[in-house]
């Protein structure tokens, strides 16, 4: 989203009334209505926690009010990590990590985003995974130990044994 539609008042005129329906029409997105904005995705998301202005609860009443426009061409769809964490802690069942993959589908099929965009992503999911493996690998043999761990000097061992792979 650009700094100044970010900060610009909604123009009611923009919206689209039906956006509410393709998403939730499509496999994924069923139970997008469902949702009564209590906030628990957002309060237990990790990418909220590290980047502020992504706020699942906010996309969804975006997606309700049919900003479609904003939605779609967001770069906040892409962050999303995929982990259900909301998925599993939503009292209302939305699947919200389900509703993401539709959203991410529509980009691409009404051109927001290249496809080569979305391979992009994929290999930064699967190096992502790879680098938590190696990380998780790293502190086994300190397992009965009590000892504080350096994350950064995990990730620097994580990156030197991914390039002896
Ligand atoms: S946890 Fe579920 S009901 Fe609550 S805001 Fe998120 S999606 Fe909506
Ligand atoms: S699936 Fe996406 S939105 Fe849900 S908690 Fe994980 S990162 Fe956040």
């Amino acid at each position: 989203m650009s700094e100044e539609k970010k900060n610009s008042p909604i123009n009611v005129s923009e919206l689209d009334s039906k956006f509410k329906y393709e998403v939730s029409e499509q496999p994924g997105g069923e139970n997008l209505t469902l949702c009564f904005s209590c906030g628990i995705c957002t309060a237990g998301c990790p990418v909220t926690e590290v980047e502020g202005e992504y706020n699942p609860r906010k996309l969804i009443r975006m997606i309700l009010l049919g900003m479609k426009e904003e939605v779609l061409s967001s770069n906040l769809i892409w962050l999303c990590s995929l982990c259900y964490t909301c998925y599993a802690r939503c009292p209302q069942n939305v699947k919200f990590t389900d509703i993401m993959g539709v959203l991410r589908d529509m980009a691409v099929r009404e051109k927001y985003v290249d496809s080569s965009f979305v391979k992009n992503i994929d290999e930064i999911d699967r190096l992502s995974q790879q680098i938590r493996h190696q990380m998780v690998r790293a502190i086994f043999p300190q397992k009965k130990e009590n000892k504080s761990i350096d994350q950064k000097e995990l990730v620097k061992m994580a990156l030197k044994n991914l390039d002896k792979e």
